[in-house]
């Protein structure tokens, strides 16, 4: 199998799907399961896709736990922030998840609020870099930027005075 970037999809199922192969690939270990078996578990009959899922809850204890459970190197988590997600997983409310972290409320929910600004951030870059690798601007578009008559510096030209609506950035703090 050659190298795979992985997508957001791919992560968040625990499996690459190897289309000309009709093979699935764990995306922790590397197992695969090929589409044309079927698997037996417990005297069920389990798709590819069943015995994937099966694979990835018994070994892997499920992908929230896979992913949480990576090298901090590779998802950039602390230890605070895992335990918070845990908890959110797991359905837990701030009161709980302030007694058993031994933080007030107030500290979960700057957390919280902490982890939205992170998933907004990431989904921004992913964005321009989907942008990027999408080619060039289109010629109209780098005209109307050239002609922009702002005596700034490039840079500051070029980046400033867009915003989000703030439809889109008010987070909801549960
Ligand atoms: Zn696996």
């Amino acid at each position: 199998m050659e190298f795979k970037e992985l997508t957001v999809e791919e992560l968040t199922q625990g499996f690459v799907h190897i289309e000309k192969e009709k093979k699935l690939v764990c995306i922790f270990c590397g197992e695969t399961f090929d589409e044309d078996v079927i698997y037996q578990s417990g005297g069920r009959m389990l798709t590819a896709q069943g015995a994937m899922k099966e694979h990835l809850s018994h070994i892997h204890g499920g992908v929230f736990y896979g992913l949480a459970g990576l090298d901090k190197q590779i998802n950039g988590l602390s230890d605070t922030q895992k335990e918070l997600l845990e908890g959110m997983y797991l359905g837990k409310d701030n009161k709980e998840l302030a007694e058993q972290m031994q933080i007030s409320a107030a500290t979960v929910r700057t957390h919280k609020f902490n982890i939205q600004k992170m998933k907004r951030e990431a989904k921004i870059l992913l964005a321009m870099l989907e942008n990027i690798e999408e080619g060039r601007p289109p010629q109209e578009e780098q005209e109307t930027r050239s002609s922009r008559t702002q005596p700034q510096t490039q840079a500051a030209g070029n980046f400033a005075g867009n915003v989000l609506h703030p439809f889109f950035t008010q987070f909801n703090l549960k």
